[in-house]
């Protein structure tokens, strides 16, 4: 069994596990049940009146339903939390689900306002300016955090890594200025492999499971690690509304949990070295790189990250076209979005995943996009140079 002094790689191969040898079995069970036998009324309705306001069923209690609960999407939660160094974990169908219970919960709360750091990842920041769910959003960098709270203000919500420019925040001076309002985190880039929001005052943790924690390119999930409050808070509002993880899927982040630093780390190899060559190729006008000189100004990879990560972004000489042109030319590399599998991929954000965004806020038309996997780096280089060759080189 692992133990909380465990390191972080052992910790991911062992979470949410403890209990298996027990069982008798090695890898877990899924529970595939929608609905559960009741011994009576008296227990269902009581087991249901537990569940639907959110909190963990006790030992006496039926599961009822699977909208309410499932052990097998719990036990997925119960390792990402972990992971996280979070109290508990809430799992959905997307990490757009994740993030609409969260702000429906602060709008439950009777706190709409938002303050919302950009750049964020373009759906998030595309759910906030519509006030589609009932928010009011401020727009805000770290530094005007502070002055933007009002005493409505039920959340403040950031990337760092940020989707898609890479630039980094420190959480504990954001934590700091936020003051009482909670904060969540967009974890998506870092995973916990990298980097624990919460250990610097974050309450929420927000992850698309769908990219790093699954890993494959073949689940797509959300999930928010918090504390025991905002978990009963969200897990109504998952009860109510319905965006449910399904337990199939839970199974296969679960295992995805076991090879995240791995994955990670070989990912984050990548990275350092296309990123490095990249830096010096002529048609390329600025690469975006957490472990780059200048892109990590609070000095926060070492003290906030464990390391640089597995994205990265350049822009190339000729805007808009020559993007499109780059990312239409890789043949090795795939040209879709999404992220933090095992392929590489390129995508082009002003177009595609932040195309919702306002155009003051829009990304850079040269900027591209990449997420590496664990091919050989120098093969993914060799992709890039051909798909480059053909830019005009910066004057
Ligand atoms: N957060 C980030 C940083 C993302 O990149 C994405 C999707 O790309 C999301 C949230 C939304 O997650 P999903 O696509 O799983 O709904």
């Amino acid at each position: 069994m692992a133990t909380s002094s465990s390191s972080p790689d052992t910790r991911a191969v062992h979470a949410g596990r403890d209990d298996l040898a027990a069982l008798g079995v090695h890898v877990p069970p899924i529970d595939l049940s929608t609905t559960y036998p009741l011994p009576d009324v008296q227990h269902g309705g009581d087991s249901y009146e537990v569940l639907a306001t959110g909190h963990r069923p006790g030992a006496q209690d039926s599961y009822v339903y699977q909208r309410l609960w499932n052990p097998t999407v719990a036990r997925f939660e119960g390792a990402l939390a972990e992971l996280e160094s979070c109290a508990e974990a809430v799992a959905f169908a997307s990490g757009m689900a994740a993030l609409t219970a969260t702000l429906l919960a602060t709008v439950a709360a009777g706190k709409p306002h938002v303050v919302a750091v950009r750049p964020l990842y373009g759906g998030t920041d595309h759910v906030l300016a519509t006030g589609l769910l009932g928010t009011r959003v401020s727009w805000a960098t770290a530094a005007t955090v502070a002055e933007s709270i009002r005493g409505d203000t039920g959340l403040v919500v950031v990337e760092t890594p940020a989707n898609p420019s890479l630039e980094l925040v420190d959480l504990s001076a954001l934590v700091s200025a936020a003051g009482s309002v909670p904060v969540v985190v967009d974890n998506t880039f870092a995973t916990p492999a990298l980097q624990n929001p919460a250990r610097h005052g974050a309450r929420l943790v927000l992850h698309s499971a769908t990219k790093y924690l699954g890993g494959h390119g073949d689940v797509i999930a959300g999930v928010v690690a918090c504390t025991e409050e905002w978990a009963e808070r969200i897990r109504q509002v998952r009860a109510v509304t319905g965006a449910l993880l399904h337990p199939t899927a839970a199974y296969e982040l679960h295992r995805g949990l076991q090879t995240l630093p791995v994955r990670v780390r070989a990912q984050q190899a990548g990275a350092e070295k296309v990123a490095g060559w990249l830096s010096s190729h002529p048609a390329v006008e600025s690469v975006r790189y957490p472990g780059l000189p200048g892109c990590d100004p609070h000095g926060l990879v070492g003290r906030q990250m464990a390391g640089p990560g597995g994205m990265l972004a350049f822009t190339v000489v000729g805007g808009h076209d020559a993007a499109a042109a780059v990312a239409g030319r890789c043949r090795l590399i795939t040209h879709a979005v999404s992220l933090g599998g095992v392929d590489t991929l390129i995508q082009h954000p002003s177009s595609l995943t932040h195309r919702p965004v306002a155009a003051d806020a829009r990304p850079d038309g040269g900027l591209l996009r990449l997420s590496l996997g664990l091919e050989d780096p120098s093969d993914v280089i060799a992709d890039l140079q051909q798909a480059l060759s053909r830019l005009p080189a910066q004057a």
